[in-house]
């Protein structure tokens, strides 16, 4: 069988995937969109899409934040460890979605734009040297650019390193979606202690709600313990044990973003570069960004005739969004690190001026770089020199 020959073949159509297909498709390109499931298709998500991806969405898929696949909150209440620091009824909107519906949209917005889609289909070889591609039903796919957007578990990132990441370095959630809880919970709630490294979160939606739980994983071994205590702080008994029965878990690359996102013709998006923030565990807009940008390298370096140089452009253009991750985990260390870290959260969250700080970046207001060097200077007198160089250590993995 002679094999299928396309510009780009982007595997994975979650955020990531169908961002890179709808951009590079619209550009002319010839792409090929795989996915392992048929659309539409679940996906453990708490489904809150921030103001930065609320504009990733209208610029790169032409859609708004409609009322029937969002649910728009501004009420928010923040805790610490159940301790509740009152209702907070004016804060930047968050936008909770049901990712089986948002990422079934997503992946037709790439169809409609142009990409060939393959889906639900079985990879069983990836090629990253001159990218080709096998599928189990001895289909064979070439092309000069493979976009991994596969997710954590991402088969691109294994078949470059040898394995996606290191579990003991990534984030670790549990998620429950107890349906029709509506009139229970109408503001989104966060507690900043829920788990060590993390937070616990109730994600009200349209048709149900999102409770999680979760944080870096080497730092929780008993994340089930951790949901149990949450769920027995903030949710109802009847809810809690409806909400148990369906628990599940999955792993966020929060904070480990692979430094070169990629290698020769190969670029990773979205999780599968690590593209997760390590404080909030907002994944969705920087995979639709990196998406973008991964295609728009392809694009030119395709039309100037060297597909090499894609991964050289993606790179410089990816720089600014993993100094975000460096400067959250900066936050993330004078959040967690030290026996008085838990103290002095409990203390700063008190004050509504952090408060708005959190919930700023939480919803997309603001970017770390816009906060960076005064909570910087503020933790450093806290804690003093041996502190903030321990904080100073980046997260990026050549
Ligand atoms: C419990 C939990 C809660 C979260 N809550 C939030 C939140 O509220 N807000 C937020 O912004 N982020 C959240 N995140 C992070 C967010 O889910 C991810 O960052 C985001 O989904 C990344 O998008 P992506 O396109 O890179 O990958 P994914 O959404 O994981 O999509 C990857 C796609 O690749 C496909 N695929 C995988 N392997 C293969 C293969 N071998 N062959 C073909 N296809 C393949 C999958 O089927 C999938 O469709 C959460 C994550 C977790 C685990």
């Amino acid at each position: 069988m002679s094999a299928l020959r396309f510009d780009v073949i982007v595997i994975g159509s979650g955020p990531a995937g169908s961002a890179a297909a709808t951009v590079a498709a619209r550009a002319g390109l010839r792409v090929a969109l795989l996915d392992k499931s048929a659309f539409p298709r679940d996906k453990l998500c708490g489904g809150a899409v921030s103001g930065r991806g609320e504009r990733y969405l209208r610029e790169i898929f032409d859609q708004s934040v409609t009322p029937g696949l969002f649910r728009s909150l501004t009420r928010v209440r923040l805790s610490h460890e159940g301790e509740g620091f009152g209702l907070i009824k004016d804060a930047p909107a968050l936008h909770m979605t049901m990712r089986r519906s948002f990422d079934a949209l997503l992946h037709a917005h790439a169809a409609k734009a142009g990409a060939t889609v393959f889906a639900p289909v079985r990879v069983t070889r990836i090629e990253p040297g001159a990218p080709q591609i096998e599928l189990d039903d001895g289909r064979v796919l070439q092309a000069p650019l493979l976009i991994g957007a596969d997710g954590c578990n991402s088969a691109t990132a294994r078949a470059l390193y040898g394995r996606p990441f290191d579990p003991a370095d990534v984030a670790f959630a549990l998620e429950v979606e107890p349906p029709r809880q509506r009139g229970k919970f109408g503001a989104v709630q966060v507690d900043l202690a829920a788990a060590d490294w993390g937070y616990g979160w109730i994600f009200p939606k349209n048709d149900g709600i999102t409770i999680g739980v979760g944080g870096l994983h080497r730092k929780n071994p008993d994340m089930k313990a951790r949901m149990l205590a949450y769920l027995d702080r903030h949710v109802p008994a009847d809810t809690a044990r409806v909400a148990l029965k369906g628990c599940k878990g999955a792993f966020l690359p929060a904070g480990v973003y692979r430094k070169v996102p990629g290698a020769g013709q190969v670029l990773l998006a979205g999780d599968a570069a690590g593209l997760v923030d390590p404080v909030t565990g907002e994944g969705i807009a920087w995979a639709m960004h990196s998406g973008r940008l991964a295609a728009d390298a392809c694009v030119a370096a395709l039309q100037s005739g060297a597909p090499k140089s894609a991964l050289r452009r993606y790179g410089r253009e990816l720089a600014y969004l993993q100094h975000e991750i460096d400067r959250a985990r900066m936050i993330q260390k004078m959040m967690f690190f030290g026996p008085g870290a838990r103290t002095l959260v409990r203390n700063l969250v008190r004050k509504r001026a952090i408060q708005y700080t959190f919930l700023n970046i939480l919803s997309g207001a603001r970017d770390y770089q816009d906060i960076g060097a005064k909570t910087l200077i503020n933790a450093s007198l806290t804690y003093g020199k041996g502190w903030f160089q321990g904080a100073a250590g980046t997260a990026g993995r050549d």
